[in-house]
C-alpha cells in the first residue's frame, strides 16, 4: 500500500485526543478515570428488554430510512406538543453523530463559514472541515457565556451556521433564556442556520432553553445515548424545517441507510421510562465534585451535562494532564482537544462517588504542591 492512496482530506484533522487518552489508560492498572463520557449507569432494563424482544421477533431488518413509525411517530408527537410549529418534521439517525454528519453534509458548500464557540464538542471542527467549510471560532472564555456582540462581530457574508450546543461539552454550562433567545433572534436575522446540539437537555439541573422556542427554522439534533445510556445502540433524531429534513433523509438513504431497528422499538419504549433519579444522583455527583475541588481550584459551575472544566492551576492543560496520569493514575482531558487554548481540563463526574472522591483528593494534592 502507498501513503498517496489516502485522502488529501485526511491530512487536515488529527485522531481524537480523547482516544489518545483512552490509550494511555489502557497502560494504566488501576486507573482513576474521570475522562468517560457517557453515563455510569446502565440502560434502564425494560428498555434492554425491548431490544432483545425486538431481535427476538424478528425486527432485524431495515428499518425506513426516515425510521420506524412506533419510534418516529411518537417523536413527532412530543416535538408538535412542545413547539407547536406547523414545519417541524422529525426523522430517526445513527446517533446524535449521524445527525451532525447529515447536517454539515446537506447544508454546508466549500468555504462556507461555521461559527463554533470555544470550546467545543470535538466532532465540530473535523466535520466542517471535511466539507471544506471553514471554522469561525467565538471564544467563550473565561466563564463559557456567549457574547452576542462577538457572534455578530463573527458573522461574515459567508456565515451559512452557527453550531450551538448546551448543556455544552466539555464545560457543563447552560446557557440562559436571555443568550439563547438573542442567538436564536441573530440566526434568523441574519439568515443564518441555527443548529443546536440538545443531546445533554436532559441533564439540566436548571431550566432547559431551546433556541427552536425563539426561532422556527432552527435544526436540532438530540439522541439517546446520553439520557438512557445507549451510547452503542447508536441513536438519534433531528428535527428542523421540512426542507432540511428532506435533505438530510436522502442523504441517510446513500450513507447511515438507517438507524439500527431493534433500538428503534427498544428506544420507544425508553421515552417513557423516567430518567430523574438518574438526573438528581448526577447533580450530586456534581456537588461532590466540587465541594471537593472547592478552594484550591478555579471552576465555572456547571448547571448541567457531567462535565466540569477548570482552569489548570500550574503549566499548560497537556502537561498537566500528562502528570496526572504518569504519576496519578487519574485520567482527565486535557482542554486542547475541544479548544484553540491548552489552559483547562475536563473531569467528567459520570463516575461512582468513590472514583469522584479519589479524582478531587489527586486534583487537591496537585493544584496544592504545585508543578
Ligand atoms: N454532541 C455532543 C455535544 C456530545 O457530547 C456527543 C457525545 N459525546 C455527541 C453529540 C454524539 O453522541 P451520539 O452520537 O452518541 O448520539
Amino acid at each position: 500500500m502507498s501513503h498517496q492512496w489516502i485522502a488529501e482530506r485526511m491530512a487536515h484533522f488529527d485522531s481524537s485526543g480523547i482516544r489518545r487518552v483512552f490509550d494511555l489508560a489502557s497502560q494504566l492498572k488501576q486507573p482513576i478515570n474521570l475522562s468517560i463520557g457517557q453515563p455510569d449507569f446502565d440502560v434502564p432494563p425494560q428498555v434492554r428488554e425491548a431490544a432483545i424482544e425486538a431481535i427476538r421477533e424478528g425486527k432485524n431488518g431495515y428499518a425506513l430510512t426516515q425510521g420506524m413509525p412506533v419510534l418516529r411517530d411518537k417523536l413527532q408527537r412530543r416535538i408538535d406538543a412542545r413547539y407547536a410549529h406547523a414545519d417541524r418534521r422529525v426523522f430517526v439517525t445513527s446517533g446524535t453523530s449521524g445527525a451532525l454528519v447529515l447536517a454539515v453534509m446537506a447544508l454546508l458548500d466549500p468555504g462556507d463559514e461555521v461559527i463554533v464557540f470555544d470550546p467545543f464538542f470535538v466532532m465540530y471542527p473535523p466535520l466542517v472541515g471535511l466539507m471544506g467549510g471553514r471554522c469561525v471560532l467565538v471564544d467563550t472564555y473565561p466563564d463559557f457565556r456567549i457574547d452576542i456582540d462577538r457572534v455578530r462581530h463573527a458573522i461574515t457574508p459567508r456565515t451559512k451556521m452557527i453550531l450551538f450546543n448546551s448543556p455544552a461539552n466539555p464545560t457543563g454550562v447552560v446557557a440562559n433564556e436571555a443568550e439563547t433567545r438573542a442567538l436564536a433572534e441573530l440566526a434568523a436575522e441574519r439568515d443564518v442556520v441555527l443548529v443546536s446540539d440538545e443531546i445533554y437537555r436532559d441533564f439540566c439541573h436548571g431550566p432547559f432553553t431551546s433556541p427552536a422556542e425563539f426561532n422556527e427554522a432552527t435544526l436540532v439534533i438530540d439522541g439517546f445515548s446520553k439520557t438512557y445510556a445507549m451510547t452503542g445502540w447508536r441513536l438519534g433524531y433531528a428535527h428542523g424545517p421540512n426542507e432540511i429534513i428532506e435533505e438530510m433523509i436522502k442523504l441517510q438513504q446513500y450513507t447511515f441507510v438507517c438507524a439500527p431497528q431493534p433500538a428503534q422499538w427498544a428506544g420507544a419504549v425508553a421515552l417513557d421510562v423516567d430518567m430523574q433519579q438518574h438526573v438528581a444522583d448526577y447533580r450530586r455527583k456534581r456537588d461532590l465534585l466540587l465541594t471537593g475541588l472547592d478552594g484550591v481550584l478555579e471552576v465555572e459551575m456547571p448547571g448541567g451535562a457531567f462535565y466540569a472544566f477548570p482552569k489548570t492551576p500550574w503549566g499548560t492543560a497537556t502537561e498537566f494532564v500528562a502528570r496526572a496520569i504518569e504519576k496519578h493514575q487519574l485520567l482527565i482531558i486535557p482542554g486542547n482537544v475541544f479548544s484553540s487554548r491548552d489552559t483547562h481540563f475536563r473531569i467528567s463526574y459520570a463516575a461512582d462517588d468513590e472514583t469522584i472522591r479519589k479524582g478531587s483528593a489527586v486534583l487537591r494534592k496537585m493544584a496544592t504542591e504545585g508543578a
